[in-house]
């Protein structure tokens, strides 16, 4: 049976679920992140992979003739660039103006966010912190990895999506990414009828479909317009810093300073979130020190909280 357009049929999706299942519950917990992101360097590779199984390996494929110009061109990113993320806790203040604009312009519910602005604390003698948390766009990434129809993927510029047309929703790829970063739309989308008729566009996800993912895009819809992500351009503090490794160029999204990715990296003491699980993230953290605005007491509750919880 083929694929009609990008939905399985029925009867046959049901049937492809239930082997995925006995599959993919296997590989995840023997797996993991590390697995998965190991996986990735063989998958890109074309060696014979997890996702040619059983009698319907012929669905599995991408038949990229079926694809919409949206989808063909949101699968290609843009020529030339490696787009690269900063951002710098000393600066955050909680102001979440970056949630606001993410989900505004992904017609997320209230309860979504794609970007994620957590109160932080180490151990019980450190200090509080906030810090905004996003996909992390990793080079090697298990999410894609263990998604089993292509429906999440990794560009050439470093953006990964999803194309919610062709996602079945079997959330393998939740299970895989070792930063929380992806969602699953269980209810009808907060726009469904309002979006109802819009073509649907890989680089802005929308419109949302209930029964699939949706996660942090990097704005790869700003980025074609040669703008800066939503949420960077929408901070007043001046915690974000966007631009593309292959220039080694980066602009901060509230002061529009631009600077050598290299320098900044390098002058600030830069790290990235659990670069030992191999994901090879695209996302730089500057450490929160000289932070020009203490967290609230309220906060730090939450901060110590969160280290006992760990600590129990
Ligand atoms: S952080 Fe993003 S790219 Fe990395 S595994 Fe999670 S969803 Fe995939
Ligand atoms: S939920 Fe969708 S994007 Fe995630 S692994 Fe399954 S098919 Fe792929």
């Amino acid at each position: 049976m083929e694929i009609k357009g990008s939905r399985l049929k029925n009867a046959s999706r049901r049937k492809f679920l239930q082997q995925l299942a006995l599959w993919g519950g296997g590989s995840v917990l023997a797996g993991g992140a590390v697995l998965s992101a190991l996986h990735y360097e063989h998958k890109k590779k074309g060696a014979p992979h997890i996702k040619e199984i059983a009698e319907h390996k012929h669905q599995l494929k991408l038949n990229k003739e079926a694809l919409t110009e949206l989808q063909r061109r949101g699968r290609e990113g843009i020529p030339g660039k490696r787009w690269v993320w900063v951002i710098d806790l000393a600066k955050c203040k909680n102001a979440r103006r970056c949630m606001t604009a993410c989900q505004q312009a992904h017609h997320l519910r209230p309860e979504q966010s794609h970007m994620n602005v957590l109160v932080m604390q180490a151990s019980e003698h450190t200090p509080a912190y906030y810090m905004p948390k996003p996909c992390q766009h990793c080079d090697n990434p298990p999410c894609v990895s263990v998604c089993p129809v292509d429906a999440t993927f990794k560009r050439q510029d470093g953006v990964v999506l999803i194309d919610n047309q062709r996602c079945i929703g079997c959330r393998f790829c939740i299970a895989a990414c070792p930063y929380n970063a992806r969602m699953f739309n269980w209810i009808e989308p907060l726009y469904a009828k309002e979006d109802a008729n819009m073509e649907y566009n890989v680089e802005l996800n929308l419109p949302q479909r209930k029964g699939t993912i949706t996660k942090c895009l990097m704005s790869a819809d700003r980025l074609r317009e040669g703008k800066l992500p939503y949420c960077v351009s929408a901070c007043p503090n001046g915690v974000y810093w966007f631009g593309d490794e292959n220039e080694d160029v980066v602009t901060n999204g509230t002061t529009h300073e631009t600077m050598r990715l290299s320098e900044l990296l390098e002058k600030n003491g830069a790290y990235q979130l659990m670069p030992e699980l191999g994901t090879k993230p695209r996302v730089y953290y500057l450490p929160p020190k000289d932070r020009s605005m203490p967290v609230k007491e309220s906060d730090k509750k939450v901060a110590s909280e969160y280290v006992h919880h760990f600590e129990s």
